[in-house]
């Protein structure tokens, strides 16, 4: 089956889907993005990513280039031509086509890319051994709570986690806080079972999976707080894990050389995991 991807209005076969070499995503990483899951062909979570990815053209002033429902049909649209049923949707947003000069263009429309692709089902062996992170500075700008295409210190730092035969890297701010992973967010459980996550600030992107967790966390009876963690507390703590749209809940095992637990994934994180499982289940068949 031939993929399919949508480009300005056009649905064109994915090899030979392009941009113009002006678009200021590719020369200024002047644009926005998202990835959302799909489920039983559905997107799950849609309006918290809408929403966000609202908030970040917002922030950026790069006009919307249709309504949320445009949007939408747009998005299905993909999801059928590509016959997805379990996968995720990238969707990037560039402020426009136009001559190479840093202020925003007076001419111009933003520019719309979606390619949809299948995921496999999670592999148990996440659940079962758990990942490794390594940590590391955080070098990143002062707005990352905005989703932008400017991701060249995530880059590196998730090709440092490669290279330490690492699943992730822990960005680590200049006061010894964690902020969160290269493309996900990251969370402890304390010795007394509470649930820790950084709150949602300019340090972060507030992950759609994060909220979402901290949701059903708290409707499980799970004491839940948003609050800073330390390196320290990181490899002290009873469980770790992270969270994002295409890792949903996974346990970590190992911090840079520290075993957490007893190395194995933890009860705590692994009942969050199936409970965010259920979760993108019960949506597909909602
Ligand atoms: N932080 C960063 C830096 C990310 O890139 C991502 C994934 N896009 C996340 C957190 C997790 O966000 P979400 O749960 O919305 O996928």
């Amino acid at each position: 089956m031939t993929r399919v991807a949508y480009v300005n209005g056009r649905y064109l076969p994915h090899h030979a889907a392009a941009v113009h070499i002006e678009d200021r995503g590719y020369q200024f990483a002047d644009g926005v993005y998202e990835v959302v899951a799909v489920q039983g062909g559905r997107l799950v979570d849609g309006d918290g990513h809408l929403d966000r990815l609202d908030r970040s053209l917002g922030e950026l002033r790069i006009a919307p280039p249709m309504t949320r429902r445009s949007l939408e049909a747009v998005m299905n649209e993909v999801i059928r031509r590509n016959r997805i049923d379990r996968g995720s949707i990238y969707l990037q947003m560039t402020r426009a086509v136009a001559a190479r000069d840093h202020p925003f263009p007076r001419r111009g429309e933003t520019q719309v890319v979606m390619t949809a692709k299948r995921v496999p089902p999670p592999s148990p062996s996440v659940a079962d051994d758990g990942v490794k992170v390594i940590t590391i500075p955080d070098i990143r700008w002062e707005r990352c709570d905005i989703k932008t295409v400017a991701l060249l210190a995530n880059v590196l730092a998730k090709q440092q986690a490669r290279e330490a035969g690492a699943y992730e890297a822990f960005l680590v701010d200049a006061d010894g806080a964690v902020t969160e992973g290269s493309s996900t967010n990251a969370w402890i459980i304390t010795k007394d079972g509470t649930v820790v996550t950084r709150p949602a600030s300019n340090a972060i992107l507030d992950g759609i999976t994060r909220r979402r967790v901290i949701q059903l966390a708290r409707a499980a009876g799970f004491k839940v707080e948003e609050r800073s963690f330390t390196v320290g507390e990181l490899k002290a703590a009873r469980e770790v894990f992270l969270t994002s749209t295409t890792s949903y809940v996974t346990p970590v095992s190992q911090v840079d050389d520290t075993v957490i637990g007893n190395g194995k994934p933890g009860s705590l994180s692994l009942d969050l995991r199936a409970r965010y499982i259920a979760f993108m289940e019960r949506h597909a068949a909602a």
